[in-house]
């Protein structure tokens, strides 16, 4: 599954709902080999499944016949079943004597106990079961999601989305990981329609009053998360990739000119993978389906030979796409098909490790689109990657990349930046310890070891270092099993005859627990640069090393940013490194800005340090280290809410640079323009823009006042740029303006876009009337929760209020994955102490498994405002303005 690229993850379950499942994740008996929490029963092998969905009524009858294998003998047989009604069950035996079922639903365990009278024995049997169940709007199990078609008229599609746990909202399944078994399905559509699943169609027969039945190939053996339905009035863009395996792009019908980007892509992707993994994609085919709306859960979704992705993060519409999101769409699709290996063939045995599927897919993403797009420099957005996932990893709430899962709130939860980014930067840290050829070759030798299977964090170790990788797994169990960031602290360094003697010491970099003495040790993989010079390797082991190098100059202890710690120079050698700046390397800029940004706000050094480091960015460094940058100066900014006069103080110290670098960029696009040059001018408009730059705002108002002469005025890679500075400090008049461009848009991803936009209105009336819009047809079913995520970034208390006063409805709006995580979402901005209380306040109301995201948001919260006062008082002090 892949993250959403602007709108996080987020949420809160209702108390009835989260599960308190009691059952060890690990507590597989001796004779029973799959792991999970579901008593161990029976085993499926296969399953076929015949569905007549109602898009009209949104309900859906349905009939399963599973394959299994019991093992014991039992009194009878416990699989999931979530919001179903089954209807009859029978047990077939092997020699076709059929016995009745009796049928147990447990709502709270999502589980149907199917009983037998008279037991059963050892054997293999079929399950057969009819059933019924309802379609969603929003994004889990089998949904429907409306729009205005390509001709005009309201449309309503049908998808699926199982991962983590809503396959048992679709049929009766053995609704974990480990439990692989191959499908068949059966579904019942509309003739006109576009049916999809994993594998091609087989067969399709008219089935009467406009119907048709379609038969999909059966699948190979996979976990139940992984299947996937579609169906709606779709058309489909294919091409025959260099591997044989056909790629394409389903979309709504008449948008397909906008899935060349993403088909290109998608067809290049197969091969390469095929090469890097040793193991042949398996499926005939592998489609990438774009659904129109949008999840605060997730954007895209590893089905097998079936990725669905939310059309906005697949389709390249040059009237709105930006660079960041054509990006985006090509980093996604690598994400995905990254999990056609990665999570489809070889599947964490539970989610414990589910990181080896979103930690290794977020790896690779960048490490495909490097491969074959160079000129993007994609390497570098692991700088601020590591950032996102250090963001959680500093405080006490965090959890180590392999954690233990116990529920299915749990599972939803885990789909966080450790999981992802911090994973990420530990393989990155690892691939670079093994070096790319062994690293390679250890995921090869593990690939073909565990296809069709599932696996554990330490069959990966294993193999690595099989492969040749000493030590690895050494270091790569200190990283994933251990919470927390090592700091590593230049205790002394010296100039001695020609040489450098370096003495780091080994600390932990937290927020919340710097009082505290930190037990926490790392075997941390340096490399260690000095003048420039070619990075030496090292390992800080027992907490302390002295290293002695060749040359002396200034010293960058992570050179090329690969490990996962934070470094901590003395004042002099800052200061040297500040001097340095421009020539060493843009990952080397960007990780020593962003660290030592981030050291000053936790208290570990002066801010002025980090901040005459920041002022030595030069205006003409690599775009995406201005990018940063221009994004550091931005949260700087915002630090200093409250103050005007010290916020006009900042923009007049530090715009100047980069308003003459978007002076030079200019405002359109020109052909001449790299992607990492139109993806800083997207930004500087931004920062600038928030920062108040008055030519910015005056271009930003010029430009939608141009609208109401040339609808297509604002047209462009920049359109929603220019439409959120307008919305930020819109009027009612211009607010008014965008809700009537929102209703009369057709596109059903710029409509949402422009209704989300009137959520970031700094006017407190007017972000009001965006709530109270939320709650109305008008947005549509899946752009709702995205208006109170704006609203929350500039009145994070109100959008707060808000949700807990409509907790029901707004739970209606959110796929059920992102209900527990939506308030840490709201509360991401929040900085104040009202705000502390409100959260203790409503933290209380939840279950104990819900708590975390809460318990996240108010160690951020906490941390702010107990820095407040300092931060400011450094700033104001540099600015001369104290
Ligand atoms: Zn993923």
């Amino acid at each position: 599954m892949h993250r959403s690229l602007t709108r996080s993850f987020a949420c809160l379950a209702l108390a009835g709902t989260a599960l308190a499942l009691t059952v060890p994740a690990h507590a597989a008996a001796p004779a029973f080999p799959i792991e999970g929490t579901l008593a161990h029963t029976a085993i499926p092998s296969h399953y076929a499944i015949v569905l007549r969905p109602d898009a009209t009524a949104m309900t859906f009858a349905g009939s399963v016949t599973i394959d299994v294998d019991v093992p014991q003998a039992t009194d009878s047989i416990v699989l999931h079943a979530a919001g179903l009604t089954i209807v009859k069950a029978q047990l077939v035996a092997a020699d076709g004597t059929t016995r009745a079922l009796t049928v147990a639903l447990d709502a709270a365990e999502q589980t149907a106990r199917l009983t037998a009278a008279g037991g059963i024995m050892p054997g293999r049997y079929k399950i057969l079961a009819d059933y019924a169940g309802t379609i969603g709007t929003q994004a889990d199990g089998l949904f429907a999601l409306d729009y205005t078609g390509n001709d005009g008229k309201p449309t309503r599609a049908l998808f699926t989305q199982f991962e983590p746990s809503s396959a048992r909202e679709f049929a009766p399944m053995f609704d974990e990981p480990s439990y692989k078994a191959t499908f068949d399905l059966t579904v019942t559509v509309p003739e006109h329609q576009l049916a999809v699943s994993n594998m091609p169609v087989v067969r399709s027969v008219a089935a009467g009053k406009g119907l048709k039945t379609v038969t999909f190939g059966t699948t190979p053996k996979m976990s139940s998360y992984l299947l996937f339905f579609g169906a709606g009035d779709f058309e489909r863009k294919a091409m025959m990739s260099a591997a044989g395996v056909e790629a394409g792009i389903v979309a709504p019908r008449g948008s397909g000119h906008q899935a060349d980007f993403a088909l290109r892509e998608l067809a290049g992707l197969i091969p390469y993978y095929n090469d890097y993994f040793g193991v042949k994609y398996p499926l005939p085919k592998i489609d990438n389906v774009a659904g129109p709306g949008q999840s605060a859960f997730f954007a895209a979704m590893e089905n097998w030979g079936a990725v669905f992705t939310f059309q906005r993060d697949l389709l390249d519409d040059p009237r709105t796409t930006s660079p960041q999101a054509r990006q985006f769409i090509a980093v996604a699709q690598a994400h995905e098909v990254a999990h056609q290996w990665f999570g489809d063939l070889v599947t964490m045995a539970w989610w414990d490790d589910l990181w080896l599927n979103e930690g290794f897919a977020s790896w690779m993403e960048t490490k495909a689109t490097d491969h074959f797009h160079p000129e993007w420099q994609v390497l570098l957005t692991r700088v601020p990657g590591r950032e996102g996932a250090m963001g959680l990893d500093a405080f006490r709430t965090t959890h180590p990349i392999v954690q233990h899962i116990r529920s299915v709130d749990e599972t939803n939860q885990a789909f966080d930046a450790i999981t992802y980014q911090k994973g990420e930067a530990v393989l990155a840290m690892l691939e670079g310890y093994a070096g790319e050829t062994t690293w390679r070759d250890g995921i090869r030798a593990y690939m073909a070891a565990h296809s069709f299977g599932n696996s554990h964090t330490a069959d990966l170790w294993a193999a690595v270092e099989a492969a040749g990788a000493t030590g690895l797994t050494t270091i790569a169990r200190d990283f994933t099993t251990q919470p927390g960031i090592p700091l590593v602290r230049v205790a002394d360094q010296q100039c001695v005859a020609g040489k450098t003697v370096l003495t780091l010491t080994q600390d932990e970099f937290t927020r919340d627990r710097q009082g505290e003495v930190s037990t926490r040790r790392w075997h941390v993989p340096l490399l260690v640069s000095v003048g420039g010079a070619a990075p030496v390797r090292s390992i800080l082991a027992d907490g302390r090393a002295t290293l002695t190098l060749d040359g002396c100059g200034p010293v960058v202890i992570n050179a090329g940013q690969l490990g996962y710690y934070r470094s901590l120079y003395g004042a002099a050698d800052l200061a040297a490194l500040t001097t340095a700046l421009p020539k060493l390397a843009p990952i080397d800029q960007l990780g020593l800005l962003d660290d030592q940004m981030q050291l000053a706000y936790a208290g570990y050094q002066p801010l002025a340090g980090a901040l005459a480091l920041l002022s030595a960015v030069p205006a003409d460094a690599n775009p995406r280290v201005g990018s940063e940058a221009a994004q550091q100066i931005a949260g700087l900014y915002d630090r200093l809410a409250g103050d005007a006069s010290a916020q006009a103080a900042l923009t007049a110290r530090v715009s100047g640079p980069w308003r003459h670098r978007l002076d030079a960029l200019g405002y359109d696009p020109r052909a001449r323009d790299s992607v990492p040059d139109q993806a800083l001018r997207v930004r500087l408009v931004t920062v600038l823009g928030h920062l108040g730059e008055p030519g910015v705002l005056a271009e930003a108002r010029r430009r939608f006042a141009a609208l109401d002469a040339n609808p297509h005025a604002l047209d462009g890679p920049l359109k929603q740029t220019w439409i959120d500075i307008v919305a930020r400090n819109a009027g009612a008049a211009e607010w008014d303006k965008l809700g009537r461009l929102a209703r009369a848009s057709t596109s059903t991803v710029e409509k949402s876009d422009l209704f989300e936009a009137l959520g970031e209105a700094r006017d407190a009336d007017l972000a009001r009337r965006a709530l109270d819009l939320a709650l109305t047809d008008v947005p549509g079913k899946t752009t709702s929760a995205a208006i109170i995520a704006a609203v929350a970034d500039e009145h994070s208390e109100m959008a707060f209020d808000f949700y807990v006063a409509h907790r029901e409805a707004i739970n209606a709006l959110l796929d059920s994955s992102a209900r527990t995580t939506f308030v840490e979402r709201l509360a991401v901005a929040a900085d104040s102490a009202v705000m502390v209380d409100k959260l203790t306040a409503y933290r209380r109301t939840l279950p104990a498994d819900a708590q975390k995201p809460v318990d996240r948001a108010l160690a951020r919260l906490n941390s702010r405002l107990e820095s407040k006062a300092r931060v400011m008082r450094e700033v104001l002090a540099w600015l001369g303005h104290a």
